[in-house]
């Protein structure tokens, strides 16, 4: 690889990364702490021999693109807001037009982040369901499961990320939840306080994915922004798409509602990335520079 490529990979960056030479001859680029909830980028330069480059973080799928310099590729991961905390994997699996497969693995030191504590009380409809519902909640998560999992190898966006609505944020992402004084669970996005009926805007263009009316979620759209991100809205009063249609950034998929368990109006937006929940707000911090490499920008 010529040096000006590798001047320009490391210049695609910002944050404070390690390096390190690999006997394969290529440079793994990764943050050396993350945090539970965050949004990164893995940089990775390799030699034009390379005919395919994947990574797995946390036994999650990491999609690699291609960066206009012949042999680098870039990754966007997400560390999920229950992550175990301490040393874990992301491994970098490379295919060569020779069909060898090398594996390169680099450790990433995963940190606690303290999202504080919210503690509700809702009707016990809520919380002690009867053995049908309890049947229907897990059907529906685990079909929104499958949807979350991702199929799309082709980013769908390239543009920012915008705010779904305006209004102030009432539960902020990733509170560790008692519900009727019982740990139930971690808020997996942010609850954004609007009037009932203001419209939801899509946070970037993609494709829908998933329109239903579920117990927990009431009426909820998840769209696809393609390589495992998505963007989930909940609660909705209406949907106003439907399943297969593309969406550009701030298309209208919906209106402010309370449906689902809930204790008042508000949008509850959330974002996954490669299965793992993490911060909308962190979404928001993802760019494209004029060669259309991610970085992040805190
Ligand atoms: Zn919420």
């Amino acid at each position: 690889m010529k040096i000006r490529n590798w001047i320009a990979l490391l210049t695609l960056f910002v944050s404070s990364f390690f390096l390190s030479t690999l006997a394969y001859s290529a440079t793994v680029k990764v943050p050396e702490t993350v945090k539970q909830g965050g949004i990164y980028v893995v940089g990775f330069a390799g030699d034009e021999n390379i005919s395919h480059v994947r990574g797995v973080f946390g036994k999650k799928n990491v999609h690699f693109n291609p960066t206009p310099y012949p042999g680098t590729y870039s990754a966007l991961f997400g560390v999920d807001v229950a992550e175990e905390v301490g040393p874990e994997l992301f491994r970098v699996v490379v295919t060569t037009k020779d069909g060898l497969v090398y594996l390169v693995d680099k450790e990433i030191m995963v940190a606690e982040a303290d999202f504080g504590v919210q503690r509700i009380r809702v009707p016990k409809k809520w919380v002690n369901y009867d053995s049908e519902t309890e049947k229907r909640i897990q059907l529906e998560t685990e079909r929104i499961d499958e949807v979350l999992r991702g199929k799309t190898e082709v980013r769908l966006w390239n543009t920012p990320f915008i705010r779904p609505a305006a209004g102030r944020i009432s539960a902020g992402f990733g509170l560790k939840r008692y519900i009727n004084g019982i740990f139930t669970n971690t808020h997996s996005g942010i609850d954004i306080v609007a009037y009932l009926g203001t419209p939801v805007l899509s946070a970037n263009s993609g494709v829908v994915q998933f329109v239903e009316e579920t117990f927990i979620w009431g009426k909820i759209v998840i769209v696809d922004h393609g390589q495992g991100l998505f963007s989930t809205y909940c609660h909705l009063s209406k949907i106003l798409v439907e399943v297969g249609e593309a969406v550009e950034s701030g298309h209208e998929i919906g209106l402010v509602g309370g449906t689902g368990r809930v204790t008042g109006v508000h949008l509850h937006y959330g974002i996954t990335l490669n299965s793992n929940v993490v911060n909308p707000l962190e979404a928001e911090k993802i760019s494209l520079d004029k060669n259309c490499c991610i970085f992040i920008s805190r």
